[in-house]
């Protein structure tokens, strides 16, 4: 048997020891796991509607306990942990509605009843990655149990503890057994076995775009459906004409948050060449007032990094302070502090090019808008991105030419569960979240009924 230590981000300290599941409990679970869809799929939408809604009232519940074990796990903010259990209990309320509004479609034929039915996929594979442990796991198995299907989830290696509990929590609102279950355990076993698994008919994965490439390849020996959300290096434009004093207030929350552990976090603001000086002076104060400390305080706005090996690698980017424009504060001592840092680099650093997945940003100048619009999309990500400018055309000209998934115009909004959510390019295949992600867990059958004596040609 493998276990593993859980280390508490913002002291550095184990506090936990899990054990992680092998091939023959993979396999033992996804056995289960189709028994358990059979019968989920032949109770009817109100059925299934029924125990989601109780399954958003049971995490209603246990909101404060999902955000405490998340801040322990994870080392997010207490406030913030709290927003992301609440977010868990609206996504599964939003797709309880969804079986029964998962309708098919009649058309009109000659002859006999045409009907195009979305029939539920069987086992899906969920794996999940660290820095958004809840929110992402919910954005799959909610639409995938509500259309109809089980669910095993695999979380990253760091932060389990939250998915084990909602598992729990479900079971306890009244879902079938085995029909969602979670295992703890490395993704080159258990996550590679869900990928390669005959019984598992869909991944989504979310996590880095390498390892989304290896599941990508690996699925396809089995022509298995994916769904991939990748990594993201994305934009957030600053023109001239825009109210320059809130472009610069809010930028530290559109790639701070999570401490830049976000993969829509804006980690290059591209600012208009004529008022880059002056976005400096005015983001300095912004990046200096962010309070870094404590993920139990509530006036925490940033915690830690969520490992020591990812803290060691957020470092790289920042080999040495004279790269350093201007700096946040953050604690010393144990635990994975790392402050909120602003680089000013050329275009073609690694740090302006790359994704850090930390609290590091790259602000560069752009001449006019058509580079504004090539230095965005200068790169293999295209995830999300902001525009800051008071001036309408231009905001539809540019969020059209920009390569990208999800963008905001003077805000650094990405997510909403009632949107579709996913990436251009290399940040992902395939969208989440939004009224038709349930149909990304069906198969689409199309059946002709030829009425008796319809002539041969019409059937
Ligand atoms: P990661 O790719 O290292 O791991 C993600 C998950 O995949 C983990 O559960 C891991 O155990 C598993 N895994 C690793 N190798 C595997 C394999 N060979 N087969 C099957 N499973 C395997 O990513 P991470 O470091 O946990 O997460 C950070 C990355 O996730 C960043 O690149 C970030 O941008 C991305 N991300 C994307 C989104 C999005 O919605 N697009 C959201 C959050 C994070």
């Amino acid at each position: 048997m493998t276990t593993t230590s859980l280390v508490d981000p913002s002291t550095g300290a184990p506090f936990v020891e899990l054990e992680l599941a092998d091939v023959e409990q993979t396999d033992a679970a996804v056995a289960r796991a189709v028994v358990a869809q059979r019968g989920w799929a032949r109770l009817a939408p109100g059925g299934r509607a029924e125990v989601l809604r109780a399954f958003a009232a049971t995490v209603d519940g246990a909101v404060e306990e999902l955000a405490q074990l998340e801040a322990r796990n994870s080392g997010h903010p207490i406030s913030q942990a709290r927003w992301e259990a609440g977010h868990v209990r609206d996504v599964l309320q939003y797709y309880a509605a969804a079986p029964e509004r998962l309708a098919g479609a009649q058309i009109p034929v000659a002859g006999g009843l045409d009907i195009t039915f979305h029939e539920p996929i069987g086992v899906v594979g969920v794996i999940t990655p660290w820095n958004f442990p809840m929110t992402i796991a919910s954005w799959a198995f909610a639409p995938a149990l509500a259309a109809g299907n089980a669910v095993v989830l695999k979380p990253a290696e760091w932060t389990p503890l939250t998915s084990l509990r909602l598992a729990e929590l479900g079971i306890a609102a009244g879902l079938p057994a085995d029909l969602f279950q979670v295992l703890p355990g490395l993704g080159s076993v258990v996550g590679d076995r869900l990928v390669t698994h005959p019984n598992v008919r869909k991944i989504v994965f979310t996590g880095s775009t390498a390892t989304g490439k290896t599941i990508m390849a690996r699925a396809a020996e089995n022509v298995k459906r994916v769904t991939l959300e990748l990594g993201g290096k994305s934009a957030n434009i600053v023109f001239a004409d825009s109210d320059l004093e809130r472009a610069a207030a809010t930028a530290p929350s559109g790639v701070f948050e999570n401490a830049g552990q976000d993969c829509c976090a804006r980690s290059r603001i591209l600012v208009e060449r004529r008022v880059f000086d002056r976005f400096l002076e005015l983001l300095e104060p912004a990046v200096r007032a962010v309070v870094v400390g404590d993920p139990f305080d509530p006036d925490t706005e940033m915690g830690p990094l969520v490992s020591r090996a990812h803290l060691t690698k957020v470092a790289g980017y920042v080999p040495d302070d004279d790269a350093v424009a201007f700096r946040g504060s953050a604690p010393t001592g144990e635990g994975f502090w790392f402050p909120p840092t602003v680089l000013t680099p050329g275009r073609t650093d690694r740090a302006f090019r790359e994704e850090i997945f930390g609290p590091v940003v790259s602000v560069v100048p752009f001449d006019d808008e058509a580079d504004a619009i090539a230095l965005a999309n200068a790169t293999d990500y295209g995830l999300s991105g902001s525009i800051w400018t008071r001036d309408l055309s231009r905001a539809v000209r540019v969020s059209r030419a920009v390569e990208s998934g999800n963008l905001s115009v003077n805000s650094h909004s990405s997510v909403r569960y009632t949107t579709p959510f996913g990436g251009f390019k290399q940040s992902g295949l395939g969208r989440e979240l939004g009224p038709d992600a349930p149909l990304a867990f069906t198969e689409t059958k199309n059946v002709f009924f030829a009425i008796d004596d319809a002539p041969e040609e019409n059937r």
